[in-house]
């Protein structure tokens, strides 16, 4: 029972339901089986509906006089079609109570409200109209469903004589039942719901007529596909009510129809002529648009990081390698490759893209300005770019799911854009800082509002002239700096930063590969003010280095014999640390075939085991180009022969997530020995043994648990790693297929 207290302006005790059908009925049964009221009393013209309704314990009485029904009703639903609903209204208002509340179930508002206007003359302030976002083919009491509404939309459209509390009263009894409950004008729902259930309604109706009236219909239905199947499954609704919402939505539909058959007409019309890019546009537009949705309404992440999914994953040393592996493409490369590709001019064809968080973010919301973009699919993505000035203004704020990067990176282009934009995103990302970006920003003129705590959501004014800075980055940040460069491009004078510390460069090589002058000097890199634009061209990304060394450090792996060879290995030195650490730790690793991938520097790396790794001493210097790939170099010295130190670690770890010092948590807790401070770390090596682990969630503690059984002496067992899978789908069965002992556990 919802508990009432005495002080409630509107206690809703007895419940009065006019028209016992499916929604009706299941109002019903949804207040009763939750004991939600003391009496739910049921009303329809139809005496069968009543007393079948009885019957299935749908109310608790059916109404007799609905005069004095009405007058001893707390909340009346009026649940009859919209076409019935002036009828019924003008009925029960002569034995109407002041303090009654009066709702409606119908599909349109508008209507209603005139209607009331006209029987009452004034709106009564109990007057609540309604609308729950739940439904079915069936009708009639029979089809009453208790839990129709629960997780479901219901939305309330009060008016301005409405008072709060009597719609507040009534949205917690819809919350009861298991409802959202959402406001809105009157207006406005009659507009959003001709497009979002009217006309896709309308469409299914006409489709399934427009077929039927062919000669061979019979042969249609019968080859009917599931795609036709689902989408007319809605064309088995109540024909008398769906003609009843085209009268009293009449207005509002008629301007969905249209700018449908607008829509139907640029498609067929790029059918006609053969125009690919047209109908690519208009599919991927559509496809990514569902997704995202589908995604906004989850307040989802855009990878499937499911971090809980029950896989679990063994790994021991001992085996005997061979053979190669393309590791999965670089992340930073492949989320600025898309960024820039779409404010070059051209097509960009790209390979090895990796999807992941911050690339597919960034996707969705240049999707969202108007850059066409197929795929991505098998790592090969084509971006159709729009050029400097190309992008659109967004239908909306623009949605970066869990992707601190992709906030960074885009905030830069879009403080340059002529339109306002507005970044959020899922619940962890609106708690990051943004403010190491937005400062410099707002100095290079930038219009920039943060969320409370100087995060998201970061509403940018569009139209502002920026101008070139010389700024020195307070903590070495590549994302601010590629940030920082990405404005630049729009920006008069020359944009010059200047690191602490080298970060990883992809953004100043791929930008000079594209057409961009920059000068790269000791400790900083200047953008010279961009003359004519940027260019399109084919991106293949290279392999990355985290999943590299992952590979790279079975060299100095207990009891395994043989070599593999990792193929094109991203090896730019920003980024190549963990290499040269490794090498100098004594790993049997071999640099050959290099070349160069638009700028970038590749090779194939010939890894040979059985080489015990020494113990190493590694400074800021060391560790800056191997931030990524730290929790797996801590491994390394856990296996290696004497004590390693990692220090200036300060001035390198800001990461909000940090981890590194989590993963020293954890291989303390598979025994090896480490110590810490506030700027070192020194780990005794051997002294790792195995054990079980959790991988909560973190895709760096997994990888460095199972480097951890793959080099040690003991197994490794690592349970609901998922998010090593999320990330590296095929990782088991390419790590086995050279040799690897790893496996894989679902429950
Ligand atoms: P339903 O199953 O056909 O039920 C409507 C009931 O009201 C029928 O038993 C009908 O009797 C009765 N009725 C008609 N005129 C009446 C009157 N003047 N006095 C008393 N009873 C009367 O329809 P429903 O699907 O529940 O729809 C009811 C309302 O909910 C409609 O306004 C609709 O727009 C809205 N709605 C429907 C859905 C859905 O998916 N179905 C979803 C959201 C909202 P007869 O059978 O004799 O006509």
């Amino acid at each position: 029972m919802l508990n009432y207290s005495s002080a409630s302006h509107y206690p809703l005790r007895r419940v009065l339901i006019i028209g016992l059908g499916l929604i009706g009925g299941s109002l019903a049964k949804a207040l009763k089986t939750r004991a939600c009221v003391d009496e739910v009393v049921g009303s329809d013209r139809n005496a069968d509906e009543c007393r079948l309704g009885l019957e299935l314990g749908v109310i608790d009485r059916v109404a007799q006089a609905l005069p004095q029904e009405v007058a001893a009703a707390d909340l009346i639903v009026l649940a009859v079609p919209v076409k019935a609903m002036e009828r019924v209204l003008e009925e029960i208002r002569p034995h109407l109570r002041l303090q009654t509340l009066v709702t409606d179930v119908g599909s349109t508002k508008g209507n209603l409200v005139q209607a009331a206007r006209r029987i009452f003359g004034h709106l009564p302030p109990t007057f609540i109209p309604g609308h729950p976002i739940a439904g079915a083919e069936k009708s009639g009491v029979r089809a009453s469903d208790a839990d129709l509404f629960e997780h479901h939309k219901v939305i309330l459209t009060p008016l301005a004589d409405t008072d709060p509390n009597a719609t507040l009263e009534l949205a917690r009894l819809w919350q009861a039942v298991g409802a959202e409950v959402l406001q809105m004008e009157v207006d406005r729902h009659d507009e959003v719901l001709a497009a979002t259930s009217h006309l896709p309604h309308l469409l299914a109706f006409s489709l399934v007529d427009t077929l039927a009236r062919e000669e061979e219909n019979l042969d249609i239905f019968r080859y009917a596909a599931g795609g036709f199947r689902d989408f007319t499954r809605i064309a088995a609704s109540d024909p008398t009510m769906w003609h009843d919402i085209c009268i009293a939505n009449r207005s509002a539909i008629l301007a969905q129809i249209d700018r449908y058959t607008t829509g139907v007409a640029r498609l067929r019309q790029a059918i006609e002529q053969g125009d690919s890019e047209g109908m690519l546009g208009i599919f991927t537009r559509a496809k990514a648009a569902r997704d995202h949705f589908t995604r906004l309404l989850n307040k989802s992440s855009y990878s499937s990081n499911d971090h809980t999914r029950a896989v679990h994953l063994r790994a021991q040393s001992g085996g005997e390698l061979s053979g190669e592996v393309r590791v999965p493409g670089d992340k930073s490369i492949s989320h600025r490759a898309i960024i820039l590709a779409a404010i070059a001019e051209g097509v960009t064809d790209i390979t090895g893209f990796l999807e992941n968080e911050d690339s597919l973010a960034t996707l969705q919301a240049l999707r969202d300005m108007g850059v066409v973009i197929e795929g991505p699919h098998q790592g090969q993505v084509r971006v159709f770019g729009v050029g400097l000035q190309g992008l659109k203004p967004p239908p909306g704020p623009l949605y970066l799911g869990h992707s601190a990067t992709a906030m960074r990176l885009l905030a830069g282009v879009l403080a340059a854009q002529p339109f306002d934009t507005e970044l959020f995103g899922d619940e962890a990302l609106c708690q990051r800082d943004m403010t190491r970006v937005v400062e410099p920003l707002r100095r290079m003129g930038a219009r920039i509002e943060t969320g409370p705590q100087g995060g998201a959501p970061l509403r940018i004014r569009g139209g502002q002239t920026l101008v070139g800075i010389d700024y020195t980055l307070p903590v070495a940040s590549a994302q601010v700096k590629s940030c920082l460069l990405l404005a630049g491009l729009w920006a008069q004078g020359e944009t010059r930063i200047h690191e602490p510390v080298a970060t990883r460069d992809h953004t100043e090589r791929m930008l000079a590969a594209m057409g961009a002058r920059l000068v790269v000097g000791e400790g900083q890199v200047c953008l010279q003010p961009l003359q004519g634009r940027l260019s399109a061209t084919r991106i293949a990304v290279p392999g990355d280095m985290s999943w590299a060394t992952l590979f790279m450090l079975v060299a100095g792996a207990a009891r395994t014999r043989g070599q593999y060879r990792l193929l094109a290995v991203g090896i730019n030195p920003s980024r190549a640390g963990a290499l040269a650490v490794l090498q100098r730790m004594g790993a049997g690793i071999e640099v050959q075939h290099r070349g160069e991938q638009l700028g970038e520097p590749v090779a194939d790396l010939v890894i040979t085991a059985a080489q015990p790794l020494q113990a190493v001493v590694l400074t800021a210097l060391d560790l800056a180009a191997a931030l990524d790939e730290l929790p797996l170099l801590l491994v390394a010295a856990a296996v290696a022969a004497g004590k390693s130190r990692f220090t200036g670690l300060k001035a390198l770890l800001h990461k909000e997530d940090d981890p590194v010092h989590r993963t020293v948590g954890m291989l303390q807790a598979l025994g090896a020995e480490i110590e810490q401070d506030d700027d070192s770390i020194s780990v005794q090596g051997g002294s790792l043994a195995g054990g079980c682990f959790e991988a909560q969630g973190s895709l760096r503690m997994t990888m460095a648990a199972v480097a951890a059984g793959l080099c040690g002496a003991e197994t490794v067992k690592v349970t609901r790693g998922g998010v090593l899978l999320a990330a590296y789908a095929d990782f088991v069965e390419q790590a086995q297929r050279v040799g690897l002992n790893v496996h894989k556990e679902e429950d």
